[in-house]
């Protein structure tokens, strides 16, 4: 299960919105609890696309943002829990592609949520969360907050 914090939610809107056609990407920060079952986020942090020729449909997670995100989420007591992306134009389902990223760059991060933000006509229209088991997605369950004042 993913647990977002309402102002999270809003931030990781704005940025897929804003950045419509273009696919965005970003790390989620926050905690693991329940044996890692369920994470907790608190900040999503956007990090650059580095994919030139097709950000329309695939995204390259700037290696040097991802980096800067973990260590200053680190020294504040957060751990990376997940990634975010936006599909302009397509639904919140994992591509075949991003099944075959997941697997072949991440299994050490099996326990991260991967959490797809489906962007219609630059409006936001649904956010979904999947977990990686044994090479392929499942749905899990999304929480989403009340923003606090
Ligand atoms: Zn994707």
């Amino acid at each position: 299960m993913l647990i977002l914090d309402g102002n999270t939610e809003r931030s990781m809107k704005e940025q897929a919105e804003g950045g419509y056609p273009r696919e965005v990407c970003g790390l989620l920060l926050g905690r693991f609890e329940d044996r890692r079952q369920v994470r907790q986020v608190s900040e999503a942090h956007a990090a650059g696309n580095l994919n030139q020729d097709r950000s329309g449909d695939r995204y390259d997670m700037d290696p040097t943002d991802y980096l800067r995100i973990e260590n200053a989420g680190r020294a504040r007591g957060l751990e990376v829990v997940g990634v975010y992306h936006s599909h302009p134009d397509h639904p919140s389902r994992p591509s075949e592609t991003d099944r075959q990223r997941a697997e072949e760059i991440w299994q050490a991060a099996e326990s991260w949520s991967y959490l797809i933000l489906e962007v219609a006509s630059g409006r936001l229209v649904s956010l979904r969360s999947w977990v990686l088991r044994e090479g392929a997605f499942r749905e899990e369950e999304v929480r989403i907050l009340p923003i606090s004042h």
